[in-house]
């Protein structure tokens, strides 16, 4: 119970670091997670290439295996690839050794395409004394998020709820998911490439820059106050 109240306070921490380092930049950083997905992610690159914006894509290891070449195109395409681990696992649920195998075997799967540093972004947000030493180990930024997308909730928010929420804050890491649902939702794949939309107009309108993590965490060590217990 202890141990989770502080992680917990720690996270609270480290997104209190996150919202002022964005508004300070004006940044918003569009990120997602646990693709790619084979129906949206060519959706949402279509979209990005049609607005000149570019994304962060948190990819998983095992599925960006199962898709190398929609990896490939989101390279070549000029996104930024980050790592989200290869299966997904929970790390205050797992080991410590479990997580730390799961982070690593991410970065390895997604070699091809990215740095042994490149950003990271942990499952579920949840960081554990043996994902942090992997991630310590090969001195990668974590990147969690000022603002949630709402895109897996039963409810998904509106698109503009969540785009007000950025513009009041001065900016933002959005969350949002790129995989394939199954069954396929295809309401929720709908305002996913809405929100990008209108966060894209939104950043324009407003003076707002679109940074990658990588570009917004650069020279930051974010991962120090995201330490859990
Ligand atoms: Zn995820």
């Amino acid at each position: 119970m202890i141990a989770a109240r502080l992680a917990y306070a720690s996270q609270v921490r480290y997104r209190f670091a996150l919202r002022r380092l964005c508004r300070a930049e004006r940044a918003v950083v569009l990120s997602y997670d646990d693709g790619p997905g084979r129906v949206l992610t060519p959706q949402l690159l279509d979209l990005l290439a049609d607005r000149g914006a570019r994304g962060t894509f948190f990819a998983l290891g095992r599925r960006a295996a199962a898709m190398p070449e929609l990896v490939d195109r989101i390279v070549a395409e000029g996104h930024e690839v980050g790592c989200h681990t290869y299966a997904h696992e929970h790390a205050w649920r797992v080991g410590a050794g479990a997580a730390a195998r799961d982070v690593d075997e991410g970065y390895a799967a997604l070699a091809p395409w990215i740095a042994s540093d490149a950003p990271f972004r942990p499952p579920f947000g949840k960081l554990a004394p043996g994902s942090l030493r992997a991630i310590r180990a090969r001195r990668a930024p974590v990147c969690l998020w000022t603002h949630d997308s709402g895109d897996t909730y039963p409810a998904m928010p509106e698109p503009d709820a969540v785009v007000q929420a950025v513009i009041r804050d001065g900016g933002g890491v959005v969350l949002m998911h790129d995989f394939d649902r199954d069954p396929p939702e295809p309401f929720r794949a709908e305002r996913i490439l809405a929100l990008t939309a209108a966060l894209i107009d939104a950043a324009q309108h407003h003076g707002l820059a679109l940074r990658t993590a990588g570009e917004l965490l650069a020279g930051t060590t974010p991962h120090h106050v995201a330490a859990p217990v």
